[in-house]
């Protein structure tokens, strides 16, 4: 008997390309078939077969809270029946502007929008705008959204400009982007040394979470952000996925660097469509209607996700907050890697606040080749067993994964044994 995520999957391809809405969710990486969920409750998902599983992607960073949070359902019931659009302003608006300044001192303006990728794009125009530049600085490995000129992978040669990762980019357009090494300050101070006054803004993921996990070096922070003071470039921390995730001044608290420009998403919507970026006054004041930089949006700024986003904030502000969230994901990662080491196999894991990684390597790898050389057969292994115990990872060995405030030790435990007993079985 087909189960009916099967059905469900194979219906979803007539209709839609590979049957998902965004790539990952196939199960390409790994294989099978993508669970199809119907319900969420805290930390638990249920797929259209009724079986329930132990969710570590949440949304892929959004659920902070959990799935279905009380007060986050109440607000967003509250506000759907005063209407779910009005393309003018509204106070809520006015009410989480006003909060995300308060919490990322960095800001002192900020502009909603409606996903990560528009936050980064829209950065990224105001800073060429600002600068009146038109080269950007990316590391590979990090993602920022799909937009044209950050689907752009290295050039032939160091230092040089980029090629596009993605068929439908303009060669014109990824020439304009420069791909560097993350964690490499040496290659960033070169570049700047060639080309710094044609250097618009460098782009950064401050903690990396879209190669698996990657930690920055201080080192290599430091230098990014003096190199653009010196040079004139804009610093643009994508705090998509950091922001709110791994503290509650985000990376750019955690690691005391002050960027230029900001950008949010997942976790500031708390599960609906709301992106922002924000930063340094006289750069903001660039965007229309104050400044020549044009940027819009339909739906930004949407009561419904704001009302979503201002109830999710509030109860990450609860005192010890992080402290219990990054205990209880450091608790996960710790009891991973005793129970892979009792039996003798190559694991290691880290996390940043709520956000972790799972490598099938002797040690944490810190660069982009490093994440390469993991073992992706072995983690696809594992990614199948738990799934078959009821625990769902991000479906490949690229991602970071996400813990929530709702996730009880006994869920974490439970998680913990059911990877004991599989690396049991590799001996
Ligand atoms: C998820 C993500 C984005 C893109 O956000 P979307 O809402 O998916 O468009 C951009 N940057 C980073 C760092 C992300 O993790």
């Amino acid at each position: 008997m087909t189960s009916r995520n099967q059905q469900l999957f194979e219906r979803a391809q007539r209709h839609i390309p590979g049957g998902v809405n965004s790539p990952v969710r196939a199960f390409r990486s790994v294989g099978g078939t993508p669970c199809f969920f119907q319900k969420g409750i805290g930390p638990k998902v249920q797929d259209a077969d009724g079986k329930w599983y132990t969710d570590y992607v949440g949304s892929w960073g959004p659920m902070i809270l959990g799935h279905a949070h009380p007060d986050v359902i109440a607000a967003v019931q509250a506000a759907v029946v005063d209407g779910l659009s009005f393309g003018a302003p509204t106070e809520k608006e006015v009410d989480i502007a006003d909060l995300l300044c308060e919490l990322v001192p960095s800001m002192d303006m900020v502009r909603l929008v409606s996903s990560g990728t528009e936050a980064t794009m829209s950065a990224i125009r105001l800073a060429r705008g600002y600068t009146g530049r038109d080269i950007l600085i990316k590391f590979e490995g990090c993602y920022h959204g799909h937009s044209d000129g950050l689907l752009v992978k290295a050039g032939s040669g160091l230092l040089t400009f980029g090629n596009p990762s993605s068929s439908g980019v303009p060669a014109g357009v990824a020439e304009n982007t420069m791909v560097l090494t993350y964690n490499d300050p040496q290659e960033l101070a070169e570049a700047f040394a060639k080309h710094g006054d044609k250097i618009a803004a460098v782009i950064v993921e401050p903690v990396v979470g879209n190669m698996n996990l990657i930690a920055p070096t201080q080192a290599f922070l430091n230098a990014m952000r003096e190199l653009c003071t010196k040079n004139g470039s804009v610093l643009i921390f994508d705090e998509v996925m950091t922001g709110f995730r791994v503290g509650l001044k985000s990376a750019q608290g955690l690691f005391g660097i002050t960027p230029d420009l900001s950008t949010f998403g997942k976790v500031v919507g708390g599960g609906m469509p709301l992106g922002a970026f924000g930063g340094k006054r006289e750069i903001m004041e660039q965007i229309a209607p104050l400044g020549p930089v044009y940027q819009a949006g339909t739906l930004s700024g949407n009561p419904i996700a704001t009302a979503a986003g201002l109830a999710t904030l509030k109860l990450i502000q609860a005192p010890d907050f992080y402290e219990n969230l990054t205990a209880k994901t450091k608790a996960l990662c710790d009891g991973l890697v005793a129970a892979a080491k009792k039996h003798g196999v190559a694991f290691s894991a880290q996390n940043i606040g709520g956000m972790f990684g799972l490598y099938f390597a002797e040690k944490c790898p810190g660069t982009y080749d490093e994440v390469l050389a993991c073992d992706k057969e072995a983690f696809n292994r594992f990614f199948h067993a738990m799934l078959d115990a009821g625990h769902y990872f991000a479906p490949s060995a690229f991602e970071a994964g996400f813990v929530s405030a709702a996730h009880s030790d006994a869920d974490i435990a439970a998680t913990i044994a059911a990877a004991d007993a599989w690396f049991a079985t590799l001996k």
